[in-house]
């Protein structure tokens, strides 16, 4: 058990409960202080635990008001086990409208944590070794954030493990998005101090998403995501209800889109002031310009035109147009009808 963080109420309670993840702290203005992130637990009846997980990165609100208007709507008769909900991780980031906290850490990137560190390594410390152990089910809900938009989308990772793939198909489906997305491990990062890999390495269910993003929400991004997360729950047996089915509901298939393909991410080449020239989900071919990097100080200096190298639908458009050199502007993503037919010709 962690030494450095402690839940205000007791999580094996049965019942609702409403309190903080408490983490001790010691600051410039209060040398005896915690830090206090809200948590909030469901618990009834027999059924598996799920943890929901909003704001791992500060500036993605789309989780952060699903799991905090799940936490408000949910009433204890619905659930069949226990939900335990986090809406923000990363509340000074999430305040400041930021990706990152105001130490510079990527919460994403921290895991499995340190209970002797700084806050955000305490606070992965205690999801790694206290939270997860105890949970069947992990979402963690995100988007572009500032600087990118998505088609907001239930995702994962290819991973390689056939057996971790099969489950983790199957929770990215119970969303029930018109689009799923599936991708690659992003180069040159340890793929365990990520929050789900952490997870999913002690064997939990674990499901992401990326539902929007440009730091600011839509009426549709947060329909969504709320439609898809209370459906998740219902298929993974933990909110009772039948779960909504495409078919049910009339709409035609989910389409899947693969950007694991590392030749459809497109990077600034320059620094400069970005425009997108193809909109999110619009159809691309090798070859067409998809943005164009604007140099504002030399009026007589033409753009630079940057240009798909893969056939493909735009899945990811910038949100934050200042770029510099080496930053991702655009992801152009392969397009199936199913996840039967990417296998067949994508492998
Ligand atoms: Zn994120």
């Amino acid at each position: 058990m962690s030494s450095t963080v402690s839940c205000s109420f007791d999580l094996d309670k049965p019942g609702k409960d409403a309190g903080y993840l408490v983490i001790g702290d010691s600051t410039n203005n209060s040398g005896w202080s915690t830090y206090n992130v809200p948590i909030i637990k469901f618990s009834h009846g027999t059924g598996p635990t799920v943890l929901v997980l909003g704001g791992n990165h500060g500036d993605e609100y789309e989780g952060q008001i699903a799991a905090s208007s799940l936490a408000h709507q949910l009433e204890l008769e619905q659930v069949q086990g226990r939900i335990i909900i986090i809406p923000c991780l990363s509340q000074e980031a999430s305040r400041a409208g930021t990706r990152l906290w105001p130490n510079g850490a990527n919460f994403n990137r921290v895991f499995p944590g340190n209970e002797n560190g700084p806050l955000n390594d305490k606070l992965a410390h205690y999801l790694s070794n206290d939270l997860f152990p105890i949970c069947d089910g992990v979402l963690d809900m995100h988007s572009g954030g500032r600087s990118m938009y998505f088609i907001p989308s239930s995702n994962m990772v290819w991973v390689s493990d056939p057996a971790q793939r099969v489950k983790m198909i199957k929770n990215m489906l119970a969303w029930n998005t018109d689009v799923h997305m599936i991708g690659g491990e992003q180069a040159s990062t340890n793929p365990y101090a990520l929050l789900n890999r952490d997870a999913e390495r002690q064997g939990k269910s674990v499901s992401t998403g990326e539902f929007g993003g440009s730091g600011y929400t839509t009426p549709e991004s947060i329909k969504i995501i709320k439609d898809g997360l209370r459906n998740f729950l219902k298929v993974f047996g933990v909110l009772k209800g039948t779960p909504d089915t495409r078919e049910g509901l009339g709409l035609k298939p989910a389409e899947i889109v693969d950007f694991r393909d590392p030749s459809g991410f497109i990077s600034a080449t320059h620094a400069g002031i970005y425009e997108n020239c193809v909109p999110l989900g619009g159809e691309v071919k090798a070859g067409d310009l998809v943005g164009k990097i604007h140099d504002f100080d030399h009026p007589d200096v033409a753009p630079i035109e940057l240009t798909s190298k893969i056939s493909g639908v735009m899945a990811v458009i910038r949100g934050y147009p200042p770029v510099t050199i080496g930053d991702v502007v655009c992801v152009v993503g392969k397009k199936f009808s199913s996840i039967a037919e990417m296998e067949k010709v994508a492998g």
